[in-house]
């Protein structure tokens, strides 16, 4: 129950030393050059319960690229800016594609299956800046106020190398702007895009910021972002295509509503419990840490923070 003593400080290391015997089994994003030196060997996880309580082990200080957990951020960000004709323009169904697919656009007009996969995620974007005209620094305000640290910025080199690298999310582009899916320039969606999954935060800074989602939609400063049923339809979204091809296999061994990202991190929301964010640079093949996985599998095996 909510009331009794939970040692979560014991979960976290029991979750971290499962991890550790398989993070060499992953591989750190090579597509994005900026990233692909990280050390597949680090290790973090923090927990953040819903009145703030947070607790952390390995490396859940160390800054990371965000990468595509900023999308959870921005499609909330848009839909509490009265974005909620965005799901004209983008659908809710898993893709069983990889997150970076042009596949099923031409078939279905230039209408992304989901907000989590690039194509989504970039008319997500666009809804995101014409709303509040910085999506960027919507992201990075929303990020700094729910976790206290006034530090958590884009970095820039990141940006650099994801827009000098950019041609499949150039293409994805530029393809949904032909069926009049993009209403702004695709070169600003497109930076500010990169910016927002530039951004480094750590594993502290993330569970806080997932925290609106396990309080059903209410900031840390109790304020509303989103309805109650925004909430739960967002968690439902995660949860079904939050990892991208590997969804199935994520709820399937996890259990909870989540998003990954190819800089190695993954948040997790109990909603009414709190929220999870494990990072390790080494990836599977679709995109996913192996790390982060085997750790968030572990801490739901051995916690009641579960959905099911
Ligand atoms: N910025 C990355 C990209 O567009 C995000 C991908 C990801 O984290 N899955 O390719």
């Amino acid at each position: 129950g909510h009331n009794e003593r939970v040692n979560y400080q014991e979960l976290l290391l029991h979750a971290m030393k499962a991890a550790r015997p398989v993070l060499d089994r992953g591989r750190p994003a090579d597509y994005i050059p900026a990233l692909a030196c990280a050390d597949p060997q680090r290790f973090g996880m923090a927990l953040a319960t819903v009145d703030g309580e947070v607790h952390g082990v390995g490396d859940w200080r160390e800054p990371f690229s965000v990468q595509s957990i900023s999308k959870l951020f921005a499609l909330a960000l848009a839909l509490s800016h009265g974005g909620a004709t965005l799901w004209q323009r983008v659908s809710r169904e898993p893709s069983g594609n990889p997150f970076n697919s042009l596949i099923q656009l031409e078939s279905e007009q230039g209408i992304p299956r989901n907000p989590f996969i690039n194509a989504g995620a970039l008319v997500v974007t666009d809804a995101l800046l014409s709303l509040t005209g910085d999506a960027r620094g919507a992201v990075v305000d929303f990020l700094r106020q729910e976790s206290g640290n006034p530090a958590i910025d884009t970095d820039r080199a990141v940006a650099e190398s994801e827009a000098g690298h950019g041609h499949r999310n150039a293409a994805l582009a530029h393809f949904m702007a032909s069926f009049g899916n993009l209403h702004n320039p695709v070169d600003d969606v497109l930076d500010h895009y990169f910016a927002h999954c530039s951004i480094s935060a750590d594993c502290r800074d993330l569970a806080l910021a997932g925290g609106f989602l396990a309080r059903h939609g209410l900031r840390a400063d109790g304020s509303r972002l989103l309805s109650r049923g925004d909430a739960k339809r967002i968690n439902a979204v995660l949860l079904t295509c939050g990892t991208y091809d590997a969804a199935g296999d994520f709820a399937y061994r996890v259990g909870l509503p989540g998003k990954s990202g190819v800089g190695g991190g993954v948040l997790a929301i109990v909603p009414g419990r709190g929220a999870v964010c494990a990072w390790s640079p080494g990836l599977d093949a679709a995109g996913n840490s192996v790390g982060a996985l085997a750790a968030l599998e572990d801490f739901t095996e051995r916690s009641d923070w579960s959905v099911f």
